[in-house]
C-alpha cells in the first residue's frame, strides 16, 4: 500500500468543509493552533464524530488515552477542523483538557441582530465542572460579558432520558440582558 499523504485527501477535506458550512449556515475557521495536543484525546469523548459514529459523552474508539488518537494521520476532518480553546492558547498550561478534565471552546448566538458569545464547558469526566479552577475560569468568562454553557456529563456516562449524555445549563453575565432577551438567547441557544 503506498504511504499515507496528507495532501492526497486535501480536495476532498475542502469539499467536506463547504458542504459542512453550507448545512451550517455559517463559516468554519481553521484556528491557529498554538500548543499541541499531545496525548490528550478529551474531545474525543465530550464531542460527537458523526465521521466515526460516536455521540457526545462516549468516547471514539481511536482514542488511545495519555497517548492520542491512534489514526491522526487518516483522522476524520471533523477532527481536524477542531480545535479546543486550550489548543489555540488559552489558559494555563494545566488547563490542557484531559487533566483539568473539561474542554472549553465557542461558539456564536445572535439576539436581536447582536453577536453573543457562549463559551462552553463540556465536562470529561462526572462532576469536574464544580473545581474551584473552572469556577475561577466561569466567573472570569461571566465578567467578560460572556454567556457561559456548562455541560455535566450524566454519572456512569449513562444516557439520559432525551438520549444524551449531557445537560446544559446557562450562566448569564449579571445586568446585561432583560428577561424577555434572556428568554430568547435561551431558546436560541438551544436550537
Ligand atoms: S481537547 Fe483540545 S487539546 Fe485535547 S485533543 Fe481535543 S483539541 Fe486537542
Ligand atoms: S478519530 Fe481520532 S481525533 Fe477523531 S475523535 Fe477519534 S480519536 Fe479523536
Amino acid at each position: 500500500m503506498a504511504p499515507y499523504k496528507e495532501q492526497d485527501d486535501q480536495a476532498a477535506f475542502e469539499e467536506f468543509k463547504i458542504a459542512l458550512e453550507r448545512r451550517m449556515g455559517r463559516k468554519l475557521y481553521r484556528w491557529a493552533t498554538v500548543r499541541s495536543c499531545g496525548g490528550c484525546t478529551a474531545c474525543c469523548k465530550t464531542h460527537q464524530v458523526t465521521e466515526v459514529g460516536t455521540d457526545a459523552g462516549e468516547l471514539c474508539q481511536f482514542a488511545a488515552i495519555g497517548e492520542g488518537c491512534s489514526i491522526y494521520a487518516k483522522r476524520p476532518f471533523e477532527c481536524r477542523l477542531y480545535a479546543c480553546w486550550w489548543l489555540r492558547g488559552k489558559g494555563e498550561e494545566s488547563d490542557r483538557p484531559d487533566r483539568l478534565k473539561v474542554v472549553m471552546d465557542d461558539r456564536e448566538v445572535t439576539l436581536n441582530g447582536w453577536v453573543i458569545g457562549v463559551v462552553d464547558l463540556h465536562e470529561v469526566e462526572p462532576g469536574a465542572i464544580n473545581q474551584p479552577r473552572v469556577r475561577q475560569l466561569t466567573d472570569a468568562f461571566l465578567q467578560q460579558g460572556a454567556v457561559v454553557c456548562h455541560w455535566f456529563l450524566a454519572p456512569d456516562e449513562a444516557i439520559l432520558p432525551g438520549g444524551e449524555r449531557y445537560t446544559r445549563a446557562y450562566l448569564l453575565p449579571e445586568g446585561l440582558f432583560t428577561q424577555a432577551e434572556k428568554d430568547l438567547l435561551l431558546a436560541t441557544a438551544e436550537k
